[in-house]
């Protein structure tokens, strides 16, 4: 995500070696960090604005597909329908009618910040909103519409068959696949 050089500056690392029960001092926070806790504030005030307001508590997957619904009016990345002449093309300023989206990359990131987020501030783990297999489905779907509708293939194009292939450089493979997904 962001920059590795820029993650844990090496006097927290040092402190948080020597005692390891002891919550590590303060520091600045990373980029991933503040987003991290933009993207929460954001969640939060969401939920406050339902009418009725919902408590965290009360939150369950289906309040975050409408949240990421909700996004989608934010979004920059145009997806073209069935029928646009521009469909499976991915010219980014193409002059159609065409709604614009969150980028599925965008999607899937948020929803990855906001789950570790939800655990952060004391949310159990088995009730996680933002891990529901419904949430999954979703991300899927946006996936490979867009996938479709922009002409990006989010995957690797090249995938080596190889039998030989060692265990370090498989796995490493495997990471970048999942990356890529
Ligand atoms: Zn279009």
């Amino acid at each position: 995500m962001s920059d590795p050089s820029e993650t844990s500056p090496p006097a927290a690392a040092a402190a948080a070696g020597s005692d390891q029960t002891r919550p590590p001092p303060p520091a600045p926070l990373s980029r991933y960090e503040s987003q991290k806790r933009r993207d929460w504030n954001t969640f939060r005030q969401y939920l406050r604005n339902q009418r009725p307001p919902v408590s965290l508590g009360q939150c369950n997957g289906g309040h975050v597909l409408e949240f990421m619904r909700y996004l989608d009016q934010f979004g920059k990345t145009k997806v073209h329908v069935r029928g646009c002449v521009f469909f499976g093309r991915p010219e980014p300023d193409s002059a159609c009618t065409c709604p614009v989206r969150q980028a599925w990359g965008s999607l899937d990131a948020l929803v990855g910040r906001l789950r570790a987020a939800y655990e952060g501030s004391g949310g159990a783990q088995e009730r996680n909103p933002f891990a529901d297999a419904a949430i999954r489905r979703y991300l899927k779907e946006v996936r490979e519409t867009q996938a479709k509708a922009r002409g990006i293939p989010y995957r690797k194009k090249k995938r080596r068959k190889t039998t030989e292939t060692p265990i370090g450089s498989s796995a490493a493979s495997r990471r970048n696949l999942s990356a890529g997904l």
